[in-house]
């Protein structure tokens, strides 16, 4: 049976790579596994996905100091080296600002779930920003909503407010079903599975 795969970068824009106004703590360093997937993934077919915070600039006007990725700015863009072309179905979230926006599947312009359902996504590969809030929300949106999903661990990194807090979603979404690859192994289980099939 052929088994159709999605990849979903989550977030991966300026402000929450160094330099923004948000920042992950070494941030961009997820960019170099998820090129690596996006080529391959590119290369096999699957279908390419990428959310973005995408907020308006008075959601923030009572909390200035929290405002990122404010629609229009330089800071809401992807990072430059990103290799997000036309052949990737971009998801806006962030009307407002409460924990809702967190979730992939929560977009403002488009359902995700919906585009997961018309191109028949049985498994997802999801990396990006933050490990312990964005991806972690669209990991456990995912599995909820019955889709195999793999989290790509070298291309995701936590903002760590309490340290731990990475690895503590990292084991949330575990226990939620999720597994936890490395960008290579993407690779590898994938020509696997194919050797197998012939
Ligand atoms: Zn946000």
């Amino acid at each position: 049976m052929h088994v159709m795969k999605a990849l979903l970068i989550v977030d991966v824009q300026n402000d929450f790579c160094p330099g923004g106004s948000y920042p992950v703590k070494k941030g961009d360093r997820v960019i170099g596994p998820i090129n690596k997937a996006l080529a391959f993934a590119r290369k096999s077919n699957w279908k390419l996905f990428a959310s973005r915070d995408w907020h308006p600039v008075d959601v923030f006007k009572d909390k200035p100091a929290s405002a990122h990725c404010i629609v229009g700015t330089k800071g809401a863009e992807y990072h430059p080296d990103l290799d997000v072309r036309d052949d990737v179905e971009i998801i806006s979230k962030g009307k407002d600002v409460g924990e809702k926006h967190y979730s992939a599947f929560n977009g403002d312009d488009k359902s995700l779930l919906d585009l997961f359902r018309k191109n028949n996504i049985d498994e997802v590969y999801i990396a990006g920003l933050a490990t312990d809030y964005c991806v972690k929300n669209t990991v456990l949106d995912s599995l909820k909503f019955g889709f195999k999903t793999c989290v790509i661990i070298d291309g995701c990194r936590g903002v760590n407010k309490t340290p731990g807090d990475d690895l503590g979603a990292l084991e949330e979404m575990k226990e939620a079903g999720a597994f936890v690859v490395e960008s290579s192994k993407v690779i590898e289980d994938y020509l696997g599975s194919n050797i197998k099939s012939l």
